[in-house]
């Protein structure tokens, strides 16, 4: 079910206030309505559907070798802050049977990126989603991301980055495969 926008923009008035903001100066009046619009949109990998985004667009090949889809960019929210986390995520597959056009790829990503996330998470869901939508042989994926709550509060770490990554199938049982991938993604 899709979020009420009014009800939202309501509660963010009321967060306005509880923050000792004046929310009928100038500058905010349209704040609420913003706002809300903005969350509904960065959450809105909720309410895809999975099947419907991968379903189409299959090329029948018979085919072994590795496709890597490199640098997608990624913006997602932490759930323990609902602050951004934001980098780049590269993502490898082998299907041997029909190869999915690479666009998809990166709809996987958004669609589990617009949700609250935390990266680990993330970057299985990602996996999975591959493996168990393009049926395929073996996925790699890694998230390389900056979290602004440990940027602009907490620790306040600037240049720290947190590494995450999936292997599934021939990924994870077999090294020169994850070597494969991960000298494509070193480059
Ligand atoms: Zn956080």
């Amino acid at each position: 079910m899709e979020p009420n926008i009014a009800k939202i923009e309501d509660l963010v008035r009321k967060l306005l206030v509880e923050l000792g903001e004046d929310p009928d100066r100038e500058g905010l009046l349209r704040t609420p309505k913003r706002v809300a619009e903005s969350l509904v949109f960065l959450t809105s990998g909720y309410w895809l559907d999975e099947k419907a985004i991968l379903n189409k667009a299959f090329f029948s090949q018979k085919m072994d070798s590795m496709i890597v889809v490199k640098d997608i960019e990624l913006y997602s929210l932490c759930e323990h802050h609902m602050l951004p986390f934001y980098g780049r995520c590269h993502v490898g597959y082998i299907c041997k049977e029909k190869v999915p056009g690479c666009s998809k790829v990166a709809r996987v990503v958004d669609m589990f990126s617009r949700r609250l996330q935390i990266q680990e998470r993330l970057t299985e869901q990602i996996s999975y989603a591959v493996q168990k939508e393009f049926n395929a042989d073996g996925v790699g994926v890694m998230i390389e991301a900056h979290h602004l709550c440990m940027m602009m509060r907490g620790v306040q770490k600037q240049n720290s980055m947190l590494v995450t990554s999936s292997v599934l199938g021939l990924f994870r049982d077999n090294a020169a495969t994850r070597h494969e991938f991960l000298s494509h993604i070193s480059k």
